[in-house]
């Protein structure tokens, strides 16, 4: 099969991973517009999804929290964790009400799950009424990505950087597209249910912090891999503010110093945004046939992951994979 990849964030590049290891034959190219500088660097990676997260059905939603989470635990157990970027963490979800944190999701996939005790909702920054704590994991694309590229590149997969305005400019040259092109999915293939939903956050030097805290109103601490630490954060619907706003900033650093006092001695390293591709309805993953009059291909979209792509890319990576093993193996034996 040849197969494009339209996106070079971690969508595109978890799935063409994938493709590789369950098609070793296939020869895959990937077209991004922008390999740095894209919303995959922005967060810090938690594996964990809110309660609303959705597929089309609970069955595919379930496996696409499983293959996920077993996809970067094979990466953590392996001698590549380090060099992937992958660890295991483990920390608190804390809320003042007026429901539980549960969430069953998380509560069904990650190792070690559950509530917390009397004396920690004692913890500082809120009148805590109820909280979790397990035990996940944190893919940092800064090294995960770079990797997974290498990896690719050794076994043949070739990267251009070229925007595409339509999918038809790839029908010539595959047999097979997939579309992980994020936000920008929404202008390549006029999806008006994509929107942006701006997020910032604060990185800080706080290598002592070894546990992550999720507080209210979007306040959350994850310390990531080399020292650094994500503070978060914000969501704003539909806005395209690519540069950090000082009041967020301040609001984030209050917030989080709050919940924990020991931040405040934390160096400030910069501040970040990103525009999470979420899309009303829930993530696309989805088989469409496109033709230009003489030839046609199968386009298999897989975007619109909002604030739960890093997590949830290998998932929908595989299911993606599958609607385009069966679409493909349905076109050859028609010819
Ligand atoms: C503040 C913040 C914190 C977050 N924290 C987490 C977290 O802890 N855990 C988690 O799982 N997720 C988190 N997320 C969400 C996560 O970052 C995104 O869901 C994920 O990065 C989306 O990946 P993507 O590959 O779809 O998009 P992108 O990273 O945007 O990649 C899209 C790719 O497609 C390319 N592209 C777009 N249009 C075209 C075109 N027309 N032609 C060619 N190429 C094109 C782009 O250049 C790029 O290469 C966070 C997001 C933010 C903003």
């Amino acid at each position: 099969m040849r197969v494009a990849i339209v996106g070079g964030g971690v969508v595109g590049i978890t799935t063409a991973l994938q493709l590789k290891s369950e098609l070793r034959n296939s020869n895959i190219e990937v077209y991004g517009e922008k390999y740095e500088d894209i919303v995959s660097y922005v967060g810090a990676g938690l594996f964990s999804v809110g309660k609303s997260f959705s597929g089309p059905s609970e069955e595919i939603t379930r496996n696409w929290m499983n293959d996920s989470y077993e996809f970067y635990d094979e990466i953590r157990k392996s001698r590549e964790a380090a060099r992937a970027g992958v660890v295991e963490i483990s920390g608190y979800m804390f809320s003042e009400g007026p429901t539980p944190v549960r969430n069953p999701w998380m509560e069904s996939v990650v190792p070690s799950y559950r509530r917390v005790t009397e004396e920690e909702l004692k913890l500082p920054g809120g009148d805590w009424k109820y909280g979790v704590y397990f035990t996940t994991i944190i893919t940092q694309c800064k090294w995960y990505l770079p990797w997974a590229k290498r990896q690719l590149e050794q076994t043949g997969t070739k990267f251009y950087k070229r925007k595409l305005y339509n999918l038809n400019e790839l029908i010539d040259d595959y047999d097979v597209i997939m579309n992980c092109a994020g936000l920008g999915a929404g202008e390549l293939c006029g999806d008006r249910r994509m929107i942006p939903l701006r997020g910032q956050v604060l990185k800080v030097k706080a290598p002592w912090l070894k546990t992550f805290f999720y507080g209210n109103l979007d306040t959350y601490i994850i310390p990531g891999i080399d020292g650094s630490c994500t503070l978060g954060g914000t969501r704003n619907f539909d806005s395209t503010r690519m540069s950090p706003c000082s009041h967020e900033t301040r609001a984030i650093h209050e917030r989080c110093t709050n919940l924990l006092p020991s931040l405040k001695n934390a160096e400030v390293i910069e501040s970040v945004v990103g525009l999470r591709p979420h899309r009303d309805g829930g993530v696309r993953v989805e088989v469409e046939k496109i033709s230009n009059g003489l030839k046609s291909a199968t386009v298999v979209h897989n975007y619109g992951h909002g604030g739960y792509g890093i997590c949830t890319a290998p998932g929908t990576a595989k299911y993606a994979i599958k609607l385009a093993r069966d679409a493909h193996l349905n076109t050859s034996s028609k010819l």
